[in-house]
């Protein structure tokens, strides 16, 4: 029999509605792409030019298995800029991705049968993460139909009062793009040292938030919680830098210091290329990402129209990240069973792939990814309209 742990992970369903679209697309069929978070932008030109750059120059070799220093410092840099808060070289480490920091947090943190808190609706890969080391996901409902999607401590506090490790927060969130205002994210802070626990907040999609709301820096709203919190970041929104693979943590030097040995022994460096043309990338920006975002803006406010005319659809206009999370139980009633047969539907006839929201723990919901271009946002709201109506 194979490892107990792994006979219980899920593939990733995001990564897999890529690849049937892809299948649909090598038969001919044009399918419109709703699902997958990834930006229908190219990595800005100075970026690639930097990555082409580090080939000629042969930086092409291992770095120091949690990356490179000058990248380390400028992330640093940065986080002090934008947040307020200084972290020394002992307290980052830089990953193939970041998902690979939730990863290695789960491991470095969880004892066998912990329990990691997840507010619900979730992100795919969490809770795959987290049993695949060991940990027990507890999911808590973040939304109801009265206030819609608002992280409010008072609603964790039950299941953190039984006992948890690990709380991790997505703010802005994957799937909703709601983001945990400074008043609550305060008392989840002092719960972190009330009820000892550690607190993984994925920043992610930090810079895609709209509407200058502001974000709430964690480690100003209480500095005393810093031991507790890891921080988890990524280029691959952001940049547009999907496939380059770099994100990184920032957390107790502890905690990055185990982190790094089982990056050593896992994937040793993240890819060395990558790392030089993300250096560039925080130091060499100009208004790109300004640019990416006001596009988004203009996306949700587009998506976010389209579907609130729709019959029987409930939606909440997202507050960051790049996704639609509508809820659609009401206009599916009778038609479908549940989102996932209606996701599936809509792909095979219509062509058009969105996320059921089943795999971010929520039936009744789709997550519309507008990464997208404005013709297909457009399109593909008018398909899943239609085929609301069959
Ligand atoms: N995080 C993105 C998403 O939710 C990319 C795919 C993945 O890794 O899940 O669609």
């Amino acid at each position: 029999m194979l490892n107990k742990r792994i006979l219980k992970i899920n593939k990733s369903s995001t990564l897999a509605i890529v690849e049937k679209a892809k299948e649909l697309r090598n038969q001919g069929i044009d399918v419109i792409t709703l699902s997958v978070g990834e930006p229908d932008f190219s990595t800005p030109n100075y970026i690639k030019q930097t990555g082409k750059g580090a080939i000629d120059d042969n930086k092409t070799r291992y770095t120091a298995a949690s990356g490179i220093k000058e990248l380390k410092e400028a992330l640093i840099k940065r986080y002090k800029e934008e947040q307020g808060v200084e972290f020394s070289l002992n307290e980052i480490i830089i990953h193939p991705g970041s998902k690979f920091s939730i990863y290695l947090t789960a491991s470095v943190v969880l004892n066998e049968g912990e329990r990691v808190l997840i507010p619900s609706p979730y992100w795919v890969s969490y809770p795959e993460i987290i049993k695949a080391a060991g940990g027990e996901p507890v999911f808590v409902k973040y939304w109801d139909n009265q206030n819609g999607f608002q992280y409010s401590f008072e609603k964790f506090l039950p299941e953190i009062k039984r006992g948890i490790k690990l709380f991790i927060l997505s703010s802005p969130s994957n799937p909703t793009g709601a983001i945990m205002k400074g008043a609550e994210l305060k008392k989840l802070l002092q719960a972190s040292l009330d009820y000892d626990f550690y607190l993984l907040i994925d920043e992610c999609y930090r810079r895609l938030i709209f509407d200058n709301l502001e974000y709430p820096s964690p480690l100003k709203i209480l500095p005393e919680a810093k031991d507790k919190v890891l921080v988890s970041g990524s280029f691959s929104k952001t940049y547009a830098m999907t496939g380059w693979r770099i994100g990184w943590t920032f957390a107790n030097s502890e905690i990055i210091d185990y982190m790094g040995r089982l990056q050593s022994h896992s994937t040793s460096n993240p890819p060395t290329i990558s790392q030089y043309a993300a250096l560039a990338a925080i130091t060499q920006e100009k208004d790109e990402v300004d640019k990416m975002v006001m596009e988004y803006n203009k996306r949700r406010d587009m998506g976010y129209e389209l579907l609130k005319n729709i019959n029987g659809v409930m939606i909440q206009k997202p507050e960051g990240a790049f996704y639609l999370f509508p809820n659609i139980k009401k206009a599916i009633k009778g038609k479908y069973d549940n989102t996932f047969q209606f996701a599936e539907k809509l792909l095979s006839k219509y062509h058009v792939a969105v996320v059921p929201g089943e795999a971010f723990g929520e039936e009744g919901f789709i997550r519309i990814s507008y990464a997208a271009s404005e013709k297909h946002i457009r399109e593909g709201i008018e398909k899943i309209k239609q085929a609301l109506n069959e």
